[in-house]
Formats: structure tokens, C-alpha cells, sequence
């Protein structure tokens, strides 16, 4: 039998400084993380030190953790039908890259962004165009595209459309996709039976490819099958259920592949420690 090489971790707060998070992922079970660099909702950021980035690269080497994950901040758009929106954006992301290169983290996660009445095409044109803008061949991080829900007028909601941003791009080696499991599901996608997973997953290696994921969020959906709403529920207590995880963790094409928890907490990020048992016991 083949070893298996499940990556569960989370989404973990960085407070009190980087290597913080690594801490706090190895007390709840991680053996990968996600991490925000700086707010999500603003702009600006503060310079990461030297320092930070060392003792970050040290304690990291030490741990169990692999394939670290950032997620970029929300307020990019490089979809936005605003040209000072658009960019600030480009600013902003290249600076999300130069952070997640000064802590060595290989893959930074991006929603594609919302045309705002501009348009599905222009929309994505301009993704691929701000895209091309960041990347360069200096650089290593990836880019990974996020699967969205589909509210309002927000791009990659379709397998499609990620990959008309991914044929328009240049730097191609340095863009991957992350599936978000609540977020396919609220597009459209289903995932709860057997059958209606492997159908999806073939069609997401048709259209996309599975090489070019490289990342899954976890999160059940409060809302229901192509609701196009954006609500993460807690694994199991939402409209998607465990059968979707269960099949999600014993897909051996998936080995490798940092999944990580985005599900809402009460009270703690140690909630988190609770559900990848749940997971882990679905491991057969
Ligand atoms: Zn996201
Ligand atoms: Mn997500
Ligand atoms: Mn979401």
C-alpha cells in the first residue's frame, strides 16, 4: 500500500508575530498552514525585518509543517472596472509576493477579483493583464486562483473563466489554482455523492488540469447547492456534509495538496483542532 500524504491544516492568526502561527498550528494538528502577511482590509502594510523572516525560516525548518499557504488581502481587485482600484491592486499584490518571497512561502492564494458592471470579459482580460504586471521571472511564489462563489459579479466561478485567466496570462509557471470546496458548491458543483465528485473532479482536470491545483480550502457551505452565496459553515454542519469531505480526504490524487480550514470559529482558533480530527477520521 502506498503511503498516503495528507496535508490538513488551517487558516491561523499570525498575532504576536509569524512564527506565532507555526506554534499555533502544531498544538491544534496542522502539518500545513495558511497565514495572512499584514491586514486583509487595508492597503498598507508594515515592513516584514529581517529579523522576523529568520527566526519565521528557523522555526518553520523545525516544525512538522509544509507547504505554507498566504492568503492575500481582500480589498484586491484585478478585476475592478475602477482604474485607480485596478492599480492599487497591482501595487498591492506585487507587494503580497515580495512578503511571501522574503518568508520563502512558495504559493500566495488570490481571488480573482469582481468586474463591478465592466463586464465578464473585460473582467478577466484585466485579471490576466494585472497578473502579467506582477509576475516575472525573478520570483518564485505562485500565484494560486481562487475558485469564487459566484456572488454578485465576482470572477472564477466557473472552471472556465479560471482558465481563460490562466491561457491569457504569461508567466504560467507561476500560477496555480486553489479549490474552494464551499465556494464550488454554492457555483454550482456538486460534491456530495460518489459519483457527482468524480464527475466534477474530471471535469475540473478537463477544462483546468489537475497539475494546476495546488491548493483546497475545506469549508462546509451554509447556503445550498448554487446559491452563489459566500458562507463558510463548520465541516459537516452545512448544506455539503462529511460524505464530501470523506471523499475529498481519501482522494489519493489529492496527496500533497495543502487542504486547509476557512470554517467559522466561536470562540478559538483551537475549534480548528476539533475538526481535523473529524477529518482525519475519515481517512480510511
Ligand atoms: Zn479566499
Ligand atoms: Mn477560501
Ligand atoms: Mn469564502
Amino acid at each position: 500500500m502506498k503511503h498516503r500524504n495528507v496535508l490538513l491544516g488551517a487558516h491561523i492568526s499570525i498575532a504576536g508575530g509569524f512564527d506565532e502561527a507555526i506554534v499555533r498550528a502544531e498544538l491544534i494538528g496542522c502539518n500545513t498552514m495558511q497565514i495572512f502577511t499584514k491586514s486583509n482590509r487595508i492597503w498598507n502594510s508594515k515592513k516584514i525585518t529581517a529579523e522576523e523572516a529568520e527566526t519565521f525560516k528557523e522555526k518553520l525548518k523545525k516544525s512538522n509543517l509544509s507547504k505554507i499557504l498566504v492568503h492575500s488581502a481582500y480589498i484586491i481587485n484585478l478585476g475592478s472596472a475602477s482604474k485607480d482600484t485596478f492599480k492599487k491592486s497591482v501595487k498591492a499584490l506585487k507587494e503580497e509576493v515580495k512578503r511571501c518571497e522574503e518568508l520563502s512561502i512558495h504559493y500566495l492564494i488570490l481571488h480573482p477579483g469582481s468586474h463591478g458592471g465592466g463586464g465578464e470579459e473585460a473582467g478577466i482580460a484585466q485579471i490576466a493583464e494585472g497578473l502579467n504586471e506582477v509576475l516575472d521571472e525573478k520570483e518564485t511564489t505562485k500565484i494560486l486562483l481562487e475558485t469564487a462563489a459566484g456572488s454578485g459579479s465576482t470572477l472564477g466561478k466557473t472552471f472556465e473563466q479560471l482558465r481563460e485567466m490562466y491561457d491569457k496570462s504569461h508567466h504560467k509557471k507561476r500560477l496555480g489554482i486553489c479549490m474552494d470546496t464551499c465556494h464550488i458548491f454554492a457555483s454550482g458543483y456538486d460534491i456530495r455523492t460518489e459519483d457527482k465528485y468524480h464527475e466534477v473532479m474530471h471535469y475540473f482536470d478537463k477544462v483546468i488540469g489537475l497539475e494546476l491545483l495546488e491548493a483546497i480550502h475545506l469549508n462546509d457551505s451554509k447556503k445550498g447547492l448554487g446559491s452563489f452565496l459566500d458562507r463558510h459553515e463548520k465541516i459537516g454542519q452545512g448544506a455539503l456534509g462529511l460524505k464530501a469531505f470523506e471523499l475529498l480526504v481519501n482522494d489519493k490524487k489529492l496527496d500533497g495538496i495543502p487542504m486547509i480550514l476557512e470554517t467559522p470559529i466561536k470562540k478559538s482558533y483551537e475549534e480548528y483542532g476539533e475538526e481535523l480530527e473529524i477529518l482525519r477520521g475519515l481517512i480510511k
